[in-house]
């Protein structure tokens, strides 16, 4: 094909779906929303937010199916469909989707397991070198209590499966640990608790890298960190995350080419060999620790917050990537730039978030426009007066970009202070990283 006919067949890129509702998926869509050729881009079901940004509109559907949304996307001739959150993607609708003809980025039912079984992707690191912490996998509390007295340690207890990111107990005593295999087994997280992971506890700075990939190549997309903890000094319970920031520099560029080819080209390769087409973003979450990094935890999409503070780092053939991407072309893919610019992303969380979070408040926002300030949406819906409305635990999100993180961080503090809705809270110290002014 010449290059030509190429550009030709990505600029058919004119209507994309991207199924989701919450910040991550605001953001792409934002993002996608700079290409000019593109002339719509639905999001399913999307939120309060989606119709804030030029050519994007909500996907009403009578039902919530993958057999609808496939209706949709024939109905509506989608060039592209990207799946945003873990649990379609571990239900096989990009298969589906596939199988009906449609162009899908996100990884087929087989690849998502990465995420979906904690076990599989042990095993998958283990078969392939990739570092990782020690671990133990059992169907049976008895055997896990064993394991845990031979171990003569607190171990960290997993939930194999999907647990909505409340499957993982870090312990700090072997009473805990014993606790929260209890807990495994109790139910508590339906079938994700069948089998329990227990796992050695490792030390060190969390960060997350990214890939997007074709099936057979990789793009590596700047390095994030994300704040799960709830409050200030990461302290009190995990959440989905309360804010992240990119690039990270806690690795640099010779340490992020490293752990490309230790860790994400090794996982595109293992997965290639069980015969997965790889076709998604693979984030690997490590912990680098005194004798390297390993890895913590594998997702099969774009995390969120993180995706948020990445997206406004986007080049605009952003959009052309993704496309050559779920074609299996990356080769023919235009070279994806990032800014040259800090980024950051503070999540506004509402009243008992996580454990029961309020929802029905108004949201007043009185904030001007600026090219270096976005305000995604998340657990957001409009109401019948037009009123922007509460409807979900982490509400919405501020982002900004500086030429310095300072400068990120304080355009996004200082933004907050012009929004607000009952019970708002947000961390203060996102970043403490790489601050050096505090909010
Ligand atoms: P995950 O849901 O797997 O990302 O785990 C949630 C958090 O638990 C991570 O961000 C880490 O802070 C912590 N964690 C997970 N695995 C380990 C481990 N093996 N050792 C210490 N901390 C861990």
């Amino acid at each position: 094909m010449t290059k030509n006919q190429n550009t030709m067949e990505l600029r058919e890129l004119k209507r994309i779906l991207i199924i989701g509702s919450g910040g991550r998926e605001n953001s792409l869509a934002w993002a996608l929303s700079k290409n000019k050729s593109i002339q719509k881009i639905y999001v399913f079901p999307g939120n309060g937010g989606t119709a804030n940004f030029k050519k994007c509109i909500c996907l009403k559907t009578k039902s919530k199916d993958e057999k609808t949304i496939i209706f949709e996307c024939q109905r509506l001739q989608i060039n592209l469909v990207i799946i945003g959150p873990e649990v379609p993607l571990a239900e096989g609708w990009a298969n589906k989707m596939r199988e009906a003809g449609l162009t899908v980025f996100g990884p087929c039912q087989e690849g998502a397991q990465l995420e979906a079984s904690k076990d599989w992707a042990k095993k998958l690191m283990i078969e392939n070198n990739i570092p990782t912490a020690k671990y133990w996998s059992t169907k049976s509390k008895e055997e896990a209590l064993k394991i845990l007295e031979r171990f003569k340690q607190p171990l960290v207890i997993k939930a194999d499966g999907l647990a909505a990111g409340k499957g993982v107990t870090v312990c700090e005593t072997i009473e805990e640990s014993k606790e929260a295999i209890q807990a495994v087994f109790s139910g508590k997280f339906g079938s994700a608790g069948n089998t329990v992971i227990l796992e050695e506890k490792i030390k060190g700075p969390e960060v997350s890298i990214f890939a997007l990939c074709d099936g057979e190549k990789l793009i590596v997309l700047p390095p994030a960190q994300d704040h799960k903890r709830l409050l200030e000094g990461d302290k009190g319970p995990n959440t989905g995350g309360m804010g992240a920031y990119a690039p990270a520099s806690i690795i640099n560029q010779k340490e992020l080419k490293d752990l490309t080819e230790q860790i994400l080209i090794p996982t595109l390769k293992g997965l290639k060999k069980k015969k997965i087409k790889y076709i998604g973003v693979i984030y690997a979450g490590l912990m680098l620790t005194e004798t390297g990094p390993k890895v913590i935890e594998f997702n099969c999409r774009f995390g969120d917050p993180e995706c948020q503070a990445l997206m406004p780092l986007m080049g605009e053939e952003f959009a052309s990537v993704l496309f050559s991407c779920a074609r299996g072309e990356l080769d023919k893919a235009p070279k994806l730039t990032f800014k040259d610019l800090c980024s950051t992303c503070i999540v506004a969380a509402s009243k008992g978030y996580p454990e029961k979070p309020q929802t029905g408040d108004q949201i007043n926002i009185k904030l001007e426009s600026n090219s270096s300030l976005q305000v995604f949406h998340a657990g957001t819906t409009i109401d019948s007066s037009d009123n922007i409305i509460t409807s979900g635990g982490r509400v919405l999100s501020v982002v900004a970009q500086g030429k310095s993180f300072d400068k990120a961080f304080d355009l996004a503090y200082e933004s907050l202070t012009k929004i607000n809705f009952d019970g708002m809270h947000f961390r203060r110290d996102i970043g403490y990283q790489v601050r050096n002014t505090s909010s």
